[in-house]
């Protein structure tokens, strides 16, 4: 994939790009006070009727504001429980009651107010409601601004899995308010920040070496860092998806971290390791294992390990699990093709590799010595 150049040193206030998807392309917009600056809604709303779709702890906060910059429309809401555990599809159905009762019609546009499980089921809905109405995310958490409200994925639980029902559907524009993430707590912040370290080291080695100065102006919440970092993150996945929308190879490089992660949460019991403090860990230990693979050089896996620790995110995994368990754990990973486990690696940092080529000793001797 070729290089996105040097991080500018002075950013706009306000910065659009464009996610290339033919005609399902649309834009992203970051900036801070955009939630009711009527402008980022009126080019995408079709028709007259919106409904937003919240949460209890973000609806306080900003639903107001939202309404405003909505005022030239018919408003319609539905605040919903907080939590990943209603991400489902009884939850699920609580949208559709709210449009069936309001009679809306296939010119409504669905907007997503909240973090990503907000934004994946709001996205869902928008996918099935009348076989498909436009929606607009409105991420409000780092996490959503730099990733789940770009790309296009969207769904559910289910008591078996995660995300296991959901729909690919785009959304009509991103509208990232900056200013929103002024109340997020901090470890969300965190959680956020590894998915930012995760795209500097599949494919954009400024980037990485940006964020090692910017890290402590992140946490702060500087408006021309938190810019710059979402809008360069948002770059670095919307290349990613547009060369591979529904999964197919690229793709699979986003999950740089994951294989780990998921391993983490899932031993460990979902919720108790937030998302992004397990990818956090989950970087690391791919860096480990590219370092034992001789694929990287042991002054990268410092820095790395240095840059995910400055985030406020754990670098090393939980001793509670057995090596054992971690293989078993990985192997029911998604990304399991015909028996083999296939990992994301790093030939050095900016250049992320799919391999299928790792041997389980190698794999558990590594995940051993993170332990120790
Ligand atoms: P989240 O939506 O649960 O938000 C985290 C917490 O922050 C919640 O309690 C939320 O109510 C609160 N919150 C949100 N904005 C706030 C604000 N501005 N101030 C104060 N509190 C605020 O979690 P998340 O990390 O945003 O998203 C995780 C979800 O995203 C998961 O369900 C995951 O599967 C999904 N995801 C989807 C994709 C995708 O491509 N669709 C990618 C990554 C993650
Ligand atoms: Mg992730």
């Amino acid at each position: 994939m070729s290089a996105l150049g040097p991080i500018p040193a002075a950013v706009a206030e306000r910065q659009r790009l464009d996610v290339d998807l033919g005609e399902r392309g649309y834009p992203i917009v970051i900036g801070r006070g955009l939630l009711s600056d009527p402008d980022c809604y009126r080019p995408f709303v079709v028709g007259k009727r919106v409904m937003i779709v919240s949460n209890e702890t973000v609806a306080p906060l900003y639903l107001e504001a939202l309404r405003a910059g909505l005022a030239a429309f018919e408003i319609e809401q539905v605040i919903l429980p907080d939590g990943e555990c209603y991400k489902d599809l009884a939850t699920l159905n609580r949208i559709f009651d709210a449009l069936l009762e309001r009679r809306c019609g296939r010119d409504t546009t669905l907007i997503a107010l909240g973090g990503g499980v907000i934004g994946d089921m709001a996205g869902f809905a928008a996918a099935c409601y009348q076989r498909g109405v436009p929606f607009i995310q409105v991420p409000t958490t780092l996490l959503a601004q730099v990733d789940s409200s770009v790309g296009g994925k969207t769904g559910v639980n289910h008591p078996a899995g995660k995300n296991m029902i959901g729909a690919f559907h785009q959304p009509r524009a991103v509208i990232a308010d900056t200013a929103t993430l002024a109340t997020l707590p901090a470890r969300e912040l965190s959680a956020g920040l590894a998915e930012v370290v995760k795209y500097g080291l599949i494919a954009d080695r400024p980037f990485f070496d940006w964020l090692e100065d910017r890290v402590p102006a992140l946490r702060a919440l500087e408006p021309a860092a938190l810019a710059t970092a979402i809008a360069r993150s948002c770059q670095n996945k919307a290349r990613i998806v547009a060369a591979d929308e529904r999964e197919a190879g690229q793709r699979a490089l986003l999950n740089l971290g994951h294989s780990f992660g998921h391993a983490i949460e899932a031993g460990t019991g979902y919720g108790t390791w937030l998302h992004g403090e397990a990818v956090g860990t989950g970087l690391v230990m791919a860096a480990q294992l590219s370092a034992r693979l001789g694929w990287l050089e042991a002054t990268a896996v410092a820095r790395i390990r240095a840059l995910v620790a400055s985030c406020g995110l754990p670098t090393q995994p939980p001793t509670s699990l057995s090596s054992a368990r971690w293989l078993e754990l990985m192997a029911v990973d998604k990304k399991v093709q015909a028996g083999r486990l296939r990992l994301v690696l790093l030939k050095g940092i900016g250049e992320a590799v799919l391999t299928a080529d790792v041997d389980p000793a190698l794999l558990r001797a590594s995940i051993a010595s993170a332990q120790a």
